[in-house]
């Protein structure tokens, strides 16, 4: 491999597309009719082939800032996909998959579109996949408490049904209603009570997926294996890479007896970062753990007391067993009394709770505000002076930007640090240069403080530039096993940090 070819945080800053956006009117006139449609149409009918340009116009884009910022100018962000195949079963799935083989069609699958970081944008007119209709659960076991599910399936239906069984998944991120199953494990994703459940990569024991090839690779679900590396956790974060992922096992827990929300303010940041070490290091395990900084703080509590003396706002909750909650609440309260907190009532956390699911970038980008963010993990040791020298690189940039932190996720060693960008209006000429260089600093100054570039998003197209420095040689024996399982780099080429490869296997 030519490291000169390898994008890494040395080079000059990458553009955030490797192909400009374009007006809508332009990207249609360049779309051709693939000669491929009816074989496609063949296997999973022609209702379910998807060419006519408001379909391509919605499968062009994703949640990425990027993404949004072009098409509220009437842009495709980078171009439209050829078109789009919604396969009904994994077989037909297969099918789609062995033709794209046999005639080297360049593919992108499609959960909801609800990722961040360009994972689904075409950049070689993709066929996009689009797995919505493998939609069933498959079996839930209430003895081994597990839950086989189709990769497409929505994830609030996912976890609506299992609900409806007393049971839970745990996995309730932000984009819950917008999100799929499958989209969680191929992006490596945490939930909003991942303190308790754990991360995606926790719950996942089984899947299935389909490999560029056609071959069904199977990990049967067991608790544990000592099989040598783990194959599932290969594909859980492959973002589509390596294949599609078809059908996911996962650990389902019942649901909590009880749930109490505590809303704390903390006198200084310092004293917050402390208390929430000790609750995970006492062995303690809140569902839900929030501590903002002095903005965010400040957006939420509205001046009410006690954020008058001590401004640090925290939300925790805790489920589980009645007596067990209340136990733990209690001695998780204890601790933060010790550094000085101050409970009031739980309206922010009851607010926070009905609006979990929408974005708090709603009202911003309302106003025209240019909203990104950006998650990377922290060990305690260094989140005070990570948050300092974030904060401090973005005022460098000026601009008025209003940039707020906030961290959640927490283990014992550290947290997540979750950064917001709100760029106030501005034309795009000037939007996007300034984006891309608080981009820079912020995942250089990860870097150097030695903390991981993404927490949960994943990687994406955006993420690529730092991708060598994060993985370092990891980031060769990920290539090489794409370049194995893909060599033709079919499967959502130009992601994830890989080199593009054209059917001889050179870079391209
Ligand atoms: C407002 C908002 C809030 C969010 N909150 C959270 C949060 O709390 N936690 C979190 O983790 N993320 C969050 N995200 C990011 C996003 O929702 C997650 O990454 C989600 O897991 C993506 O799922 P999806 O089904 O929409 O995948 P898509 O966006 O469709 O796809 C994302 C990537 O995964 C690949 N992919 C999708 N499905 C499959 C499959 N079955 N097999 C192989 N590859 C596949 C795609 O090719 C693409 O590369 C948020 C996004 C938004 C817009």
């Amino acid at each position: 491999m030519d490291p000169d070819k390898r994008p890494d945080g040395e080079r000059p800053p990458l553009p955030w597309s490797p192909v400009p956006s374009v007006a809508l009117a332009d990207a249609l006139r360049q779309q051709g009719t693939p000669p491929w449609l009816g074989e496609l149409r063949a296997i999973v009918g022609a209702a379910h082939v998807l060419t006519a340009a408001p379909d391509l116009w919605v499968y062009c884009r994703d949640r990425s800032p990027y993404a949004v910022f072009n098409v509220r100018n009437a842009r495709v962000p980078t171009m439209l996909p050829s078109a789009v195949a919604c396969p009904g079963s994994a077989g037909e799935l297969t099918e789609v998959i062995r033709l794209t083989r046999r005639l080297h069609i360049p593919v992108i699958p499609f959960g909801a579109g609800s990722g961040v970081l360009g994972g689904t944008l075409p950049l070689q007119r993709e066929l996009v996949i689009d797995l919505k209709r493998l939609n069933r659960i498959v079996d839930i076991d209430e003895t081994d408490c597990t839950v086989t599910v189709e990769a497409g399936m929505n994830g609030a239906q996912f976890e609506a049904a299992l609900n409806a069984r007393g049971l839970t998944a745990g996995h309730l991120p932000q984009s819950l209603h917008m999100s799929t199953v499958g989209g969680w494990a191929a992006c490596r994703g945490a939930g909003q009570t991942s303190t308790r459940y754990g991360k995606i990569e926790d719950m996942v024991l089984g899947l299935e997926v389909v490999l560029p090839d056609g071959r069904l690779l199977r990990v049967r679900p067991v608790a544990r294996r000592s099989t040598g590396p783990s194959i599932k956790d290969l594909f859980v974060g492959s973002e589509g890479a390596f294949g599609v992922i078809t059908q996911v096992t996962l650990r389902a827990w019942r649901l909590p007896e009880a749930r109490h929300g505590v809303v704390l303010g903390f006198p200084t940041l310092q004293d917050g970062f402390d208390a929430l070490r000790k609750i995970m290091q006492a062995e303690l395990r809140p569902a839900v753990v929030r501590l903002y900084d002095a903005g965010e703080s400040a957006h939420r509590s509205h001046g009410r007391a006690p954020f008058d003396t001590c401004p640090f706002l925290a939300v925790l909750e805790f489920c589980g067993s009645r007596r067990l909650a209340a136990l733990e609440r209690e001695l998780a309260l204890e601790i933060c009394e010790a550094h000085g907190a101050v409970e009031t009532d739980d309206a922010i956390y009851r607010e926070w709770q009905s609006h979990r699911f929408q974005s708090f970038s709603v009202p911003w980008q309302a106003r025209d505000y240019y909203v990104d963010t950006i998650e990377v993990t922290a060990p305690w040791s260094v989140l005070p002076a990570l948050h300092a020298a974030a904060t401090a690189a973005i005022a460098s940039l000026g601009g008025g930007i209003d940039f707020g932190v906030h961290w959640s996720h927490v283990y014992s060693e550290g947290a997540c640090q979750y950064m917001t960008i709100r760029l106030p209006p501005m034309p795009e000429d000037r939007a996007l240069p300034l984006l891309r260089r608080a981009w820079d600093l912020l995942q250089g100054t990860s870097l150097a403080h030695g903390c991981s570039i993404s927490h949960h998003h994943g990687v994406g197209m955006f993420r690529n530039p730092w991708l060598a420095a994060e993985l370092e040689i990891g980031l060769e024996l990920l290539q090489a096993l794409k370049d194995h399982v893909d060599p033709e780099s079919l499967f959502v080429a130009g992601k994830l940090g890989l080199l593009r490869r054209d059917a001889e296997g050179c870079d391209a």
